[in-house]
């Protein structure tokens, strides 16, 4: 870690949250070299729930590997790369393709790798715990004051840290935000999906594909996606408009569709069982006036799953605002602009991410006649235009890249 003597004599730089977003704010920070202090709610034995962001893109894992070297390999080494993507409407395959073993491992990082949120987390743990963070557990701030001086971040134990920076990533609740009297500006809609983790049965696992089923003939036409973890598999089920959450999100009746959708031996292997709205939020700014607070991951953003821009668009924010911390602590005359670039950046990206998952929405919830007959008709000749098989591969994940998330090949 390069050692710079003009960082000794400033206080740490402050992160609020260690979910993976504030965990790897925290390295890129230390990648800096500059000291860091995170402050996390929660106790250090904490046990947090389901598989949730499984899907860790390349980007990502480029990331990870600049901030802290190796860290990207241990990700894929504890990951599943699975080499099959298929997709199938109502029982019929329109899209199959999978890569030869090896194939997509040639040079770099793959273009993917699949763990549980909470495998992620651990190993981002580590590294700041080697990279030596300084972690505060129990100590939920309470609140942040900002000012052309600084930041003074209060916790609910009475004590007060004092740093020219804060970083929130305290989550879709943020206090950090809210304190800055920052708004989410966007909509919840009422209409959800349900997310089981189901362990493997490692005697006759389930082929390691991604399989994407558009109505699903046994579920009464929903749409349910199967993407495998180490260990296991998530399973996320569309439900409908009118549906009930007791019908489908309560664990026993998770049982009962998940045996007509993968087998009625893991109907007895379920993990976690959780009733997800869609919610497609971006804060109004990413910085606060005096530029001395910002924000990243879900404290700024919150979008429908599709696509895995949650976690991964957090991992970018953060390098981002650990670049630009950096900037400013060297250039105190550019700071203002060092910050304000991060916020319109990531910002710009944000509306992007959700823009792209607002596409995947549509598609994997088709309001119009429209789609539903394009996609019916997509499917029907497939067989003959591979093209229309390939479209409805992609599309319930949206748009990949744009131009707006990816002006340093960031998501
Ligand atoms: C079903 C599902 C599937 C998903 N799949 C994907 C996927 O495949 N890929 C992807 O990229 N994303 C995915 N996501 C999104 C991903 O889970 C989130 O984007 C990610 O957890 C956000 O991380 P975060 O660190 O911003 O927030 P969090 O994980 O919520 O972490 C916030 C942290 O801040 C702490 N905290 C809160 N308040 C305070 C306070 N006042 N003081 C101190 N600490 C505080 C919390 O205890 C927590 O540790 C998925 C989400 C869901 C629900």
């Amino acid at each position: 870690m390069p050692h710079d003597p003009r960082q000794s004599q400033q206080p740490p730089v402050l992160v609020v949250g260690a979910g993976p977003v504030g965990l790897t704010a925290a390295l890129a920070l230390r990648s800096h070299g500059l000291p860091v202090t995170l402050l996390e709610a929660e106790p250090k034995d904490r046990v947090r729930p389901g598989s949730r962001a499984l899907f860790v893109h390349r980007e990502s894992l480029n990331v990870l590997g600049h901030i802290r070297p190796g860290l990207d390999r241990t990700l894929v080494d504890n990951g599943v790369i699975w080499p099959t993507r298929r997709t199938v409407y109502r029982d019929k395959e329109v899209f199959a393709r999978t890569y030869p073993a090896g194939a997509q491992q040639t040079a770099g990082n793959p273009p993917f790798t699949s763990l549980r949120q909470v495998e992620t987390e651990r190993h981002l743990l580590a590294a700041c715990v080697e990279a030596e963070v300084d972690i505060r557990w129990g100590a939920a701030v309470s609140e942040v004051e900002s000012s052309q001086d600084g930041v003074r971040v209060h916790t609910e134990d009475g004590a007060v840290h004092v740093s020219d920076y804060v970083i929130g990533a305290d989550g879709a609740r943020s206090r950090v935000r809210r304190s800055q009297d920052i708004t989410m500006q966007g909509e919840r809609s009422e209409a959800f999906h349900v997310v089981v983790d189901v362990e493997e049965d490692p005697a006759d696992p389930l082929p390691l594909e991604r399989v994407f089923v558009y109505e699903h003939p046994g579920l009464g036409g929903r749409s349910v996606m199967r993407v495998p973890f180490a260990g296991g598999f998530q399973l996320d089920l569309q439900c409908k408009d009118d549906d009930r959450p007791e019908d489908w999100a309560d664990e026993a009746q998770a049982a009962r569709w998940v045996a007509e959708v993968v087998g009625e031996k893991y109907a007895k292997r379920l993990l976690w069982v959780s009733r997800y709205h869609f919610l497609h939020v971006v804060a109004e700014t990413f910085t606060d006036p005096a530029h001395r607070v910002l924000l990243v991951g879900e404290a700024s953003h919150l979008f429908p799953p599709f696509g895995a821009r949650g976690m991964n668009s957090g991992i970018a924010d953060s390098a981002a605002a650990a670049d630009a911390i950096a900037k400013a602590r060297k250039d105190p005359a550019g700071r203002r602009e060092a910050i304000g670039e991060f916020a319109a950046e990531r910002k710009e990206a944000a509306v992007f991410n959700n823009d792209a998952a607002r596409t995947a929405l549509a598609h994997l919830r088709p309001r119009s006649r429209i789609t539903r007959f394009k996609q019916s008709v997509g499917a029907a000749i497939s067989p003959v235009v591979p093209s229309c098989g390939e479209w409805l591969e992609r599309a319930p994940y949206g748009p990949r890249h744009g131009a707006a998330t990816n002006t340093k090949g960031r998501y």
